[in-house]
């Protein structure tokens, strides 16, 4: 097995999960009768690069043929993000009526229906049919495509180059990397800008997230890392933020290398504590292992002493990282009854592995339950505000990671 950016040999291991089923393989009641398919979950990091990795691109048709339901529109939080995001780009970049901004992996148009609303033409590229759908119903154009250097290459030939080629939380899912990356520098205009965002590997080490890592998530990056690889495609980072989204996230600036864009003195700071954090050396990344494996232990105890003592635990949010968590932990339903999810697309279905039914909000409403477990963790505040409710019989809300928290 080589690495998926510069090819060299991996032996070392990040992290080993043991294995489990893809995580958006949620299951109806008629699955239950049937086995499903388990893959290791196991990460590797290249000697190299430092890029962190799942150990190779396991059966891409396999992970994604499941009925994709992730709609992105399902969560406030997340567009108000993506609403902030579209100003604040809209404004940096002076973007008016006469650009293009398009938009890889659109979802379901969450986020380019605050490009549209501005008046900035906007196109999304998104290769699941369902969502492609709910974006076209909000009137936003969407190619249902799975992009690449030839897509790109394509589309600037028949159509136009685009002034801002956004590329959110897509770049840790690609399977084929330099693909991908040529392909956001082929489409982009002379003096254009590429925005990317992805989970921080600094701040998943430092803040111990070992359940984002899920068989679709096939690439960790440093900034260090990620630096490289753009530089490898005639590609330069000139700004980096650090944001708060998913536990800890970086948002590129990127142009070519030969545009007038002025490098900020934030990339020469980040590389620097990344340098001081030791992301450089292989040391760094042996050691995960042991910390992952005291909070999965920590969780199942709690959830032991729950069941001991006869009280219910529930989750909230069936999310990708829930799934590892609790597949990791080998919890099943006697332990955690069920779990909530605001997405229709998810009640009355089971989670993949552990088997836990999905239901409406209503349920916790009617069964009281004790403990809350909010899975993803990322959205705490939101979650707890929405639940509330649940102080007036006593409940709690549990959230695993970094550390068991019960309050
Ligand atoms: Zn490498």
């Amino acid at each position: 097995m080589k690495c998926r950016y510069c090819h060299t040999p991996l032996h070392d291991v990040f992290l080993d999960l043991g294995s489990a089923p893809p995580s958006n393989a949620f299951l109806g009641a008629i699955d239950l009768n049937a086995p499903e398919l388990y893959f290791p979950l196991r990460l590797y990091t290249c000697p190299d690069c430092h890029l962190v990795q799942v150990d190779e691109v396991q059966k891409h048709d396999a992970l994604f043929s499941g009925d994709y339901v992730y709609f992105s529109s399902y969560s406030r939080t997340w567009l108000a993000h993506a609403e902030r995001y579209a100003a604040y780009a809209a404004e940096r970049l002076q973007l008016g009526p006469n650009n293009l901004v398009m938009e890889v992996a659109s979802n379901d148009g969450y986020l380019l229906q605050y490009v549209k609303a501005r008046g900035i033409p906007c196109i999304g590229i998104e290769p699941t049919a369902g969502t492609a759908m709910a974006a076209r119903a909000r009137g936003i154009e969407t190619l249902e495509h799975f992009f690449g250097e030839r897509f790109a290459r394509d589309f600037a030939a028949t159509r136009r180059k685009a002034d801002l080629v956004i590329a959110n939380n897509v770049l840790a899912h690609v399977p084929d990397l330099n693909d991908f990356v040529a392909g956001l520098g082929a489409v982009l205009a002379p003096e254009g800008v590429i925005t990317v965002e992805f989970p921080h590997l600094m701040q998943l080490v430092a803040q111990r997230q070992f359940d984002t890592v899920y068989h679709e998530h096939f690439s960790y990056f440093s900034f260090h890392t990620a630096q490289r690889v753009f530089a490898s495609h005639g590609l330069r980072i000139w700004d980096v933020e650090e944001l708060s989204t998913h536990g800890g996230s970086l948002r590129l600036w990127i142009c070519h290398t030969d545009a007038a864009h002025h490098e900020t003195p934030a990339v020469a700071t980040l590389l620097a504590s990344e340098s001081a954090a030791g992301m450089l050396a292989m040391d760094y990344y042996h050691g995960f292992q042991p910390l992952a494996d005291g909070i999965k232990n920590a969780f199942l105890a709690f959830l032991i002493d729950c069941k001991r003592s006869g009280k219910q635990v529930v989750g909230y949010g069936a999310a990708a990282q829930g799934n590892t968590l609790l597949n990791y932990a080998g919890v099943r339903p006697d332990l955690l009854s069920y779990v909530v999810d605001a997405s229709p697309h998810k009640q009355g279905r089971y989670l993949p592995g552990s088997r836990i039914p999905v239901v409406a909000e209503a349920r916790i409403r009617e069964s009281h339950p004790d403990f809350v477990v909010v899975m993803p963790w990322n959205l705490r505040e939101e979650i707890t505000a929405q639940l509330g409710y649940i102080r007036e019989w006593g409940g709690k809300f549990v959230t695993a990671v970094p550390a068991l928290q019960v309050e």
